[in-house]
Formats: C-alpha cells, sequence, structure tokens
C-alpha cells in the first residue's frame, strides 16, 4: 500500500492501528486458485485463525471461499459471516466430544484429529460423515513450534495406527467422506510436501466413501528479502496432476481442498505504530514505539522477522536500531536493523502483518487492542474499533475487600 495511504490512516484512526488490503487478499487468492486451475474441484477454506474479524471472513465468503476452525467460537463467528454450515470445515485438536458434537449439531464438516474422539463420535453419530486428519510424521520447516506433522506432535492420528482406525469405523460402520493433514507452517521443499501427499494418497485408498482430501496448508509467504517462499505455481503443477491421477485410480473426481492462513492474508497487513521515543545507549540506538508483543508477538514467540518501514521518513538516511515497545517486560521487535531516520512521533509499519497478528494479541499490561482498518475499494473501513477502559474492566467483578 502507498505510504501516503497508511499515513493518512494512521492520523485518521490513531495508532497503534493494523491495517489490511483487500486488493492483495483478493490477489493471493486468486493466485492460488490459477495455481490449480487444473483439477476439477478446488475447495479454499480460509483459516480463520489467521485474522478473524467478521469483516475479513465476509471479503472472503464473496471471493468463494470456505473457512476452516478450529474452535465452536469461530464456527459461529464464520456463519454469522454469512457462511452456510457445509462451507466450514471444523478442524479442532484436544477439544471436547461435546464441542465436537456441537459444531456437527450446526452442520459444519466434522475432522476429527484422535481415536478416543473417533470411537465415541462414531459409535454415537454413525451417519455424520466426518473427515479424519491424519498424521503422516513428515518434518515440514525447521521449526518445531510451527511445524506439526512430525513424531512429537501432538496433531492428527498417526499413519501407524491406521489398522486401529479401520477397525473403528468397521465397527461403528461411520462414514469417512474425507482425509485430511497439515503438516506445519512452513513449506520450504515442495518435494517434502509431495512426499506427505503419497502417504495421504496410500491412506485414502482405504476408504471407500470419499468426497474429498484436504492437503491443509504451509504456505510460505517471505518476510524479509531474501526468503524463500513457496512456489504456488510449482506445487500446483505437480500436486495437480498427481491428484488426477490418484481420482482416476479412485474411480471418482474427489475435491482437493487446502486451508491457508498465511499465505491469504499475511502480505495483506500493516501494523502502524508510533514512536514515543528515540532512546540512545552506551551500545545501541532504541526507537521505542506505542506497542509491545501485546499487540504483535510474533517476533518474541517465533523470533520471526517483519520488515519495519519509517513511513514517514521512507527516502531518509538509514541507520541502525532496535525496535522495541513500551511493555514493562523486553518485547524487542527487532535488533540492529537498519531503517530510515527516526524521530520521534514517526509512525513506523510493520510488514506482514495480516496473519497471528491482531488475532494473537492481548491486554497485557492493561493496554488495549488495537483498532482494525480494511483497504478496500480505495476506502478506508474501520472494522473494529479501539478498545476503551470499558473493555479492560469488563467481565472484572469488584467485590468488597
Ligand atoms: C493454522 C492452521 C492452518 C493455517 O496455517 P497457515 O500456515 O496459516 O496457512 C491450516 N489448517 C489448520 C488445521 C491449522 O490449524
Amino acid at each position: 500500500m502507498e505510504h501516503t495511504t497508511l499515513l493518512q490512516i494512521a492520523a485518521d484512526y490513531g495508532s497503534p492501528v493494523y491495517v489490511y488490503d483487500a486488493e492483495k487478499i483478493k490477489f493471493q487468492y486468486k493466485r492460488l486458485t490459477s495455481a490449480f486451475s487444473k483439477v476439477k474441484k478446488l475447495k479454499l477454506n480460509y483459516a480463520v485463525k489467521a485474522l478473524s474479524n467478521i469483516s475479513v471472513l465476509k471479503l472472503f465468503n464473496q471471493l468463494g471461499s470456505g473457512l476452516d476452525t478450529v474452535s465452536i467460537q469461530e464456527v459461529q463467528l464464520g456463519l454469522k459471516a454469512g457462511f452456510k454450515p457445509e462451507q466450514i470445515i471444523f478442524t479442532p485438536n484436544g477439544v471436547s466430544l461435546a464441542e465436537i458434537e456441537k459444531a456437527a449439531k450446526l452442520g459444519v464438516q466434522i475432522n476429527i484429529d484422535n481415536l478416543s474422539v473417533l470411537e465415541q463420535f462414531g459409535t454415537k453419530h454413525p451417519k455424520i460423515p466426518v473427515c479424519i486428519r491424519i498424521n503422516p510424521h513428515v518434518m515440514a520447516g525447521g521449526n518445531t513450534n510451527i511445524s506439526v506433522g512430525h513424531i512429537d506432535s501432538k496433531f492428527g492420528i498417526s499413519i501407524h495406527q491406521i489398522p486401529h482406525l479401520l477397525r473403528i469405523v468397521e465397527n461403528t460402520k461411520m462414514n469417512i467422506n474425507g482425509i485430511h493433514m497439515h503438516t506445519g507452517s512452513d513449506i520450504l521443499d515442495i518435494d517434502v510436501f509431495l512426499y506427505a501427499s503419497e502417504i495421504l494418497f496410500d491412506t485414502a485408498k482405504n476408504f471407500k466413501t470419499l468426497d474429498f482430501i484436504d492437503f491443509g496448508s504451509g504456505f510460505k509467504v517471505p518476510y524479509k528479502t531474501g526468503d524463500i517462499e513457496t512456489n504456488i505455481e510449482e506445487l500446483g503443477d505437480k500436486l495437480s496432476k498427481r491428484f488426477n491421477q490418484f481420482c482416476k485410480s479412485y474411480g471418482k473426481p474427489l475435491t482437493l481442498a487446502f486451508e491457508p492462513g498465511k499465505f491469504l492474508v499475511s502480505e495483506a497487513g500493516y501494523f502502524l505504530t508510533k514512536v514515543n521515543v528515540v532512546k540512545q545507549t552506551t551500545s545501541t540506538v532504541f526507537a521505542q514505539v506505542d506497542s509491545g508483543f501485546n499487540h504483535l508477538i510474533r517476533p518474541m514467540l517465533y523470533g520471526s522477522q517483519h520488515e519495519i518501514v519509517n513511513i514517514s521518513n521512507s527516502k531518509g538516511r538509514e541507520r541502525f536500531y532496535s525496535v522495541v515497545g513500551y511493555i514493562c517486560e523486553t518485547d524487542t521487535f527487532a535488533n540492529n536493523r537498519r531503517i530510515s531516520e527516526i524521530k520521534e512521533d514517526d509512525i513506523l509499519a510493520f510488514k506482514n502483518a495480516g496473519a497471528y497478528c491482531y488475532s494473537m494479541a492481548s491486554n497485557y499490561n492493561s493496554r488495549y487492542r488495537p483498532a482494525e482498518v480494511l483497504w478496500l475499494n480505495k476506502k478506508a473501513h474501520l472494522i473494529r474499533k479501539r478498545e476503551t477502559f470499558d473493555d479492560i474492566l469488563n467481565n472484572q467483578i469488584e467485590i468488597t475487600i
């Protein structure tokens, strides 16, 4: 987005503020669908947890997307945004049977990721079609915090448990209509992904009543220059061919499903903060912004490197800065970062702030969560108000002490 537009939004709505570019979201959605245009039936289910604002969900509904949800609340949010239950897949981990039954009652596609719940659900509701989440034990990416398909992962039913799984399905006569995997957040190597897909195809052969195969997500987008990004076009080409071939041998055209979050919204987002203080110490120059890990925790939690641009002075001479927040705890956004010269009151834009940024924000230090703005049809639309003091007190009960 243009720096002048972002500066105007910061001036109009205050800081800190999240801004999302609807055009970029649409672009990414089209890019992914085009990459898989050779597949007869393709379904993209946007992963709500990446960015769950209801107006963003409505945008996805308009694009023809479905939703991937991980809690009953996300299911409810999706229904409220206008999605039909059959456009929503419920892919939780470690939730109660009761929560899964609640989602099934709402009519959404159930995805079960452990044998205990599968057996109970199948016994009670043999007629409700169920997708199963497989753990192919493939290590995607290098960071175990965001790789969820490996051997120690809590996600999915291990492929080594397929015999037990089949026994449950046979005994309960339940209807398995989908097979699913989600190997982790970073697909760096397409061959690794294709290898995991082969495991999924092998598993799929065991079930005669499938409607879809869901390959999850893990599409990597660049955060900084030099980052590898998933080559969607190459993946689309190779996986489509293999998928069509599989459908032929399976004897039925299945739906190929994905559930991307980051790929669709990460680069559409900008987090705008104001510099409160420029603080020179004996070792560094700190730029202290009016935010912290209460608003954007990815750099501290995952070591993510969000590019930071001084949009108030983007052509200025570059200097080295440590960009930190105002939280009373170490909250370093970036160390030794080359940024054009920063003065107090300048607006710094954090890039890739669409996915897992606002949705992971908290009220730590009793600070307000930021406002959110959607840039749509060349206009700024406020899609979430900044919190107020009432929000901090909301649900607190003041007793007589
Ligand atoms: C979080 C999640 C996704 C989205 O992952 P991205 O890396 O953001 O694309 C997809 N599927 C499931 C089951 C998830 O939990």
